[in-house]
């Protein structure tokens, strides 16, 4: 949730530089490269787990440049390049649908958080956020490809704060919705995949309802779809679940809730109640789905906390420290204005300041503020523990809940490293959430569907050749808070576009990736 502080609202400056250094997972040296794909590849006797969540079947699957052409018993050819799959398992790469991947991804082009876990396909724009125009972001993609393909939503933050500028603290008049209308069908005929908000950040809190509907409507006119960080993940989490079903309905267009949780502790043990809402929604037509990431932890700000933004406010802050994250809870991963508190909980810098953690919290978001005015970016970032292991295991399981990492290519959060890994090792291998087959539809098929995918996500002849070969028995993340770019095990080989782009646990030279364009755009293939 609450990843917006990469976003710093100055037009033509929309993605300001990172907070974390450059310069890990250096590209191997030239000694070390793989040799050029020859023009045909068949990955030999693995179990193939083709996307459909049917049983996985031990097979041979043929690849001829970007494609898949065949899958079956037939041997390889006399020059085919052969991979033995034997005690593996071959799946569909898989699809983020939720990645701030954009914020690094010049930097990164290997994309190692990513490929190591299998992923082929970042689905960027998120939160309300995104590079604009989108056009030049994706013939800047074009000109320096990287390792994973690339897809991106227009952001409505991103849009409002276009034509609102500094002056967003309020709700738009018709006439600047009839300026961010046109300005988001620029965006869907670039080859947007639909609208994202982020209804939770400024500056997307101060919209009226009526404006993301108008606005859904438009992305709902060029085929797209519509996602979100909903208004609120606590407080008024039912009101947020009940404004997107009625965006659903109304803008008549799919819609998608972002990283799924139930983060408040009066909130524990409602996934069922939550699960039953929205199947009644899908019954009644609105085509409502979900992504999730699987650990009990966010990162985001201190200030999304405070959805009135009240930064003064004790009984706000002491409502948050008590219903929402412990003081022991809030890990500050990072800390602008007392760089020594980055690493310690809310409780220990408290203890340091000789004060309580109510009026620390008080003091550090005044601190940090002041820093964001000064500098014009965001100052502190948090993880925080507000989630509980029964909620994210049943939501996990969902029917129509996708997966995703919410993370960035180097950032805090393991989530970045470990998502995909852990959902298959931690939650479908250990804790039976569900069974192997099943995770695998959900990180690849169902996020192509949920994603309006249609080439990607199978594994069948005439599908793009996005693959991941890896150990059924010990795929598993080693990502940590402390040791967040800990990449996972298990994960053997990873293929874009037929291209093999991580093998021996590290990022190989090659830059497959494309962007995906929303089918039907006229920029778009
Ligand atoms: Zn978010």
């Amino acid at each position: 949730m609450r990843d917006f502080r990469h976003l710093l609202f100055f037009p033509g400056l929309l993605f300001a530089s990172v907070l974390f250094p450059p310069g890990m997972a250096a590209s191997p040296p030239p000694g070390d490269r793989p040799a050029p794909s020859s023009s045909a590849t068949v990955i030999k006797g693995a179990l193939i787990l083709d996307g459909t969540g049917s049983p996985g079947r031990r097979s041979n699957v043929r690849i001829e440049g970007d494609l898949i052409v065949q899958v079956g018993k037939a041997a390889p050819a006399p020059g085919d390049a052969v991979v033995d799959g034997a005690g593996l398992a071959l799946a569909p790469g898989f699809i983020d649908t939720h990645s701030h991947g954009d914020d690094q991804i010049f930097e990164h082009g290997d994309a190692l958080a990513a490929t190591s876990q299998g992923i082929t396909t970042l689905v960027v724009g998120q939160d309300g956020g995104s590079y604009s125009p989108l056009a030049r972001f994706f013939r800047r993609l074009e000109r320096r490809p990287t390792a994973v393909n690339v897809a991106s939503y227009a952001g409505h933050g991103t849009i409002r704060e276009r034509v609102m500028g500094d002056d967003f603290r309020r709700h738009a008049t018709p006439e600047e919705v009839e300026r961010m209308k046109r300005l988001l069908g620029r965006e869907m005929r670039a080859g947007a995949i639909g609208l994202s908000s982020g209804l939770e950040y400024d500056p997307g809190i101060y919209a009226a309802p009526e404006e993301v509907i108008e606005l859904a409507k438009v992305a709902a006119s060029h085929g797209g779809r519509y996602i979100s960080h909903i208004r609120s993940e606590d407080r008024s989490f039912w009101k947020a679940i009940d404004e997107i079903i009625a965006i659903g309905r109304e803008a008549k267009l799919p819609v998608q809730i972002s990283h799924t949780k139930l983060a408040m502790r009066n909130l524990w043990g409602q996934a069922d109640r939550l699960i039953a809402r929205l199947d009644r929604a899908r019954a009644r037509g609105v085509n409502i789905t979900g992504d999730m990431y699987p650990y009990l932890y966010w990162e985001s700000t201190l200030t999304v906390l405070f959805p009135e933004r009240n930064f003064e406010d004790r009984a706000t802050a002491a409502l948050v420290l008590e219903e929402i994250a412990t003081p022991g809870g809030l890990l500050m991963t990072q800390f602008d204005p007392e760089p020594s508190y980055a690493g310690k909980t809310l409780a220990e810098i408290a203890r340091v300041r000789r004060s309580d953690p109510v009026t620390t919290l008080i003091d550090m978001i005044r601190m940090s503020e002041a820093m964001r005015k000064e500098t014009g970016r965001g100052a502190e970032s948090v993880i925080g523990t507000s989630m509980q292991e029964p909620d994210v295991e049943r939501l996990l399981a969902w029917r129509w809940m996708n997966f995703c990492t919410d993370g960035y290519l180097e950032g805090p959060h393991p989530r970045g490293f470990g998502s995909f890994p852990r959902i298959l090792g931690r939650y479908a291998r250990g804790r039976k959430v569900m069974t192997i087959e099943e995770a695998v539809r959900k990180a690849s098929a169902l996020a192509a569907a949920n994603m309006g995918i249609t080439d990607r996500g199978l594994i069948k002849a005439g599908q793009r050749a996005d693959l991941v070969l890896f150990n059924p028995g010990t795929i598993l993340d080693r990502a940590t808070p402390a040791d967040p770019h800990a990449t996972s095990t298990g994960v053997h080989k990873v293929w874009v576009n037929g291209v093999l782009v991580f093998a021996d646990q590290k990022a190989t030279d090659e830059r497959p990736g494309r962007v995906l364009r929303r089918s039907g755009s006229s920029d778009g293939a």
